[in-house]
């Protein structure tokens, strides 16, 4: 029975991002099932995934597809230890993800998660100019707002501040220089203006310290955690001329935007630049296996290469590699492949934007309707302070799954969704704000 599984829950599990006291009135939702873009509750609910649950799902729940790729591997290789081991489909990720890259990024280790994935990038910068003698270069900078996760080392260069301020203590802060975010243009000027502007910023610190400075690392094109912040692809270019300029490593974190989530596979592509390191995770796997990687150039792979073991990359996880994972994300790139997934993308996002412009932008408390490729959000002006649980209760009821960042609400579909599952999505958010601001 629901009350029961739902009591078991409440007892032993304790849920992420979640103040468990909350769950007194607004309890977690028990899935028991998932089809395509829908998950399905105990008691026989289905709820249409606006988010992906929590942007990892990009071809559905219990995709046909993926289902056959991880049966046929569970029945040759589950797990082999990566360190003196290798095997073939992370041989195959590999191989593929580098040339996704255009050989630009062409070694990739892995992990199991995001947070992960930043610590990795984070040492492999430090570590690299090390073994370049230049151990001063040993401070990273961030953007205002940027969200790379929340382990201890991650949090460093993590800027929100309810997730990093009881933990401050432990945390080594990176300095942070001001957000590209859009929103931020004053009268009269446009986001590659106020890119241009953050840009300077960046450029001033980067002639002050730069020489101390390991790495810049952002989220291109779309800050996620901080309410999908947009900017304009300059911000990028500059970036990375600026970070030529100063010796400094450009970290590209695409946990959230990689995999074709703002139009193109990578996002830092709409700006014709690549990365030094780049980070992926959550949608890699298709939402199924936790697997995170990074990717880096091959001159940062060459400065660890020698006969000392001390200069080599330290980093040690159980599971780097593990085949199912990675079996998961081969089956999820070929699907990227097989069905021409970018190009069927455009005519989804270019229905999302018309849906935001016709359910949205003209509502009197909509305040800076934007897109980006999969990716549409706003804010609600005067909001009440529980907007955002008050909201997912009422997209929960009316049978979808909608989880606004405080005032921003989001939409950030699976690629399985047809036209009619988009319109019912946004229908649900209509009666979601209604219900909360009426
Ligand atoms: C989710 C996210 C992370 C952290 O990934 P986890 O797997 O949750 O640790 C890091 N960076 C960005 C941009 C993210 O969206």
């Amino acid at each position: 029975m629901s009350a029961s599984l739902l009591q078991r829950s409440l007892a032993a599990v304790w849920h992420p991002c979640t103040q468990m006291k909350h769950h007194e009135t607004l309890p977690p939702v028990p899935i028991v099932g998932g089809e395509g873009a829908w998950l399905v509750t105990e008691d026989g609910q289905r709820l249409l995934d606006g988010i992906s649950s929590w942007w990892v799902n990009l071809f559905g729940h219990c995709n046909p597809r993926i289902n056959a790729a991880l049966r046929e591997q569970l029945d040759r290789l589950e797990h082999a230890m990566l360190a003196g081991f290798t095997h073939p489909p992370v041989v195959e990720l590999s191989e593929r993800l580098g040339a996704l890259t255009d050989g630009a990024l062409g070694h990739a280790f892995y992990a199991s998660d995001g947070a992960s994935a930043t610590e990795i990038a984070l040492k492999m910068s430090v570590h690299a100019w090390r073994n370049q003698g230049l151990p001063q270069k040993n401070r990273f900078l961030c953007l205002e707002g940027g969200y790379h996760g929340e382990t201890v080392g991650a949090l460093a260069v993590t800027d929100v501040a309810l997730f990093r301020d009881a933990y401050a203590p432990l945390v080594r802060q990176a300095d942070t220089v001001p957000s590209p975010d859009a929103r931020r243009a004053v009268a009269g000027e446009s986001a590659a203006d106020v890119a241009r502007r953050a840009a300077g910023a960046l450029a001033a610190r980067l002639e002050a310290e730069g020489e101390y400075v390991a790495a810049f690392i952002l989220e291109p094109l779309v800050q996620g955690a901080a309410g999908m912040a947009m900017h304009d692809p300059e911000y990028l270019r500059l970036a990375r001329a600026l970070c030529d300029r100063y010796r400094v490593h450009l970290i590209c974190d695409e946990i959230a935007v990689g995999c074709g989530r703002t139009g193109t596979f990578f996002a830092h592509e709409q700006a014709g630049i690549r990365p030094d390191l780049l980070c992926l995770s959550k949608g890699i796997s298709g939402g199924y296996l936790p697997l995170s990687v990074v990717l880096c150039r091959e001159e940062i792979f060459r400065a660890f290469y020698d006969d000392d073991t001390r200069r080599g990359f330290l980093h040690s996880h159980s599971y780097t590699g593990n085949p199912l994972a990675c079996r998961a994300a081969l089956a999820t790139l070929d699907i990227f492949a097989e069905d021409d997934v970018l190009a069927a993308n455009r005519g989804r996002a270019a229905l999302l934007g018309r849906l935001l412009a016709e359910t949205f932008s003209a509502h009197a408390a909509v305040r800076h309707p934007r897109q980006r490729g999969m990716i549409a959000a706003f804010e609600v002006a005067d909001a009440p302070p529980d907007f955002s649980r008050r909201f997912f209760a009422a997209a929960r009821e009316a049978g979808a799954l909608l989880r606004p960042i405080g005032n921003t609400v989001y939409f950030m579909p699976p690629y399985v969704m047809g036209e009619a599952e988009l319109r019912a999505l946004f229908a649900a958010a209509a009666h979601a704000l209604a219900r909360v601001l009426g």
